[in-house]
C-alpha cells in the first residue's frame, strides 16, 4: 500500500521516534506547529476513526495519554491540544488515522477555529438529528 505513514512504521521513511509497542508508533510531525509536535498512529492501517475498532481506539489513546504527560513534562509546556482530522474536509491530508498531540505556549499565536451561534430552532434539529 502507498501509504506515507505505512512507510514510516516500516522505516522506509525516516522519522523521529517518539514511541513504539506492536500496535501503536508515535512521531514527530515533519511540518509542526510547535516544537513537540507529535502523532500518534495505530500500526494496522486504517484510514480513519470510523474504521478502527473502539478497543483498538481505547488502545491508542491510552497511549495518546502517556505521550501527552510526556510531552507535558518533556518539554516543560502548560498544555496541548489534541486533535483528530477525519476526512478530506476536516483537514485530513495522509489517510491513515493520526492523534496530533500540540504542545502549546502561552501567546503562540494559534487559534483553532472560530465559534457562531445558532439561528432560531437549528439547535433543536441539529440535536434530534445527532443524539444517540
Ligand atoms: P493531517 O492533515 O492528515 O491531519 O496531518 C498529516 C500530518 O502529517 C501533517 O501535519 C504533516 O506535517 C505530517 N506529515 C506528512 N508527511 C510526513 C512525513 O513524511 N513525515 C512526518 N514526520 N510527518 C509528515
Ligand atoms: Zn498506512
Amino acid at each position: 500500500m502507498d501509504c506515507i505513514f505505512c512507510k514510516i512504521i516500516a522505516g522506509e521513511i525516516p522519522s523521529y521516534k517518539v514511541y513504539e509497542d506492536d500496535n501503536v508508533f508515535a512521531f514527530l510531525d515533519i511540518a509542526p506547529v510547535n516544537v513537540g509536535h507529535t502523532l500518534v498512529i495505530p500500526k494496522k492501517h486504517y484510514e480513519n476513526m470510523e474504521d478502527i475498532s473502539e478497543e483498538e481506539l481505547c488502545n491508542l489513546a491510552r497511549v495518546v495519554k502517556r505521550i501527552g504527560k510526556s510531552i507535558k513534562e518533556g518539554l516543560g509546556v502548560k498544555g496541548y491540544n489534541i486533535n483528530i482530522n477525519n476526512k478530506e474536509v476536516a483537514g485530513q491530508i495522509v489517510p491513515h488515522l493520526h492523534f496530533h498531540i500540540i504542545p502549546r505556549e502561552e501567546g503562540d499565536g494559534l487559534k483553532l477555529w472560530s465559534q457562531g451561534k445558532y439561528n432560531e430552532g437549528e439547535a433543536e434539529k441539529a440535536v434530534n438529528k445527532i443524539k444517540i
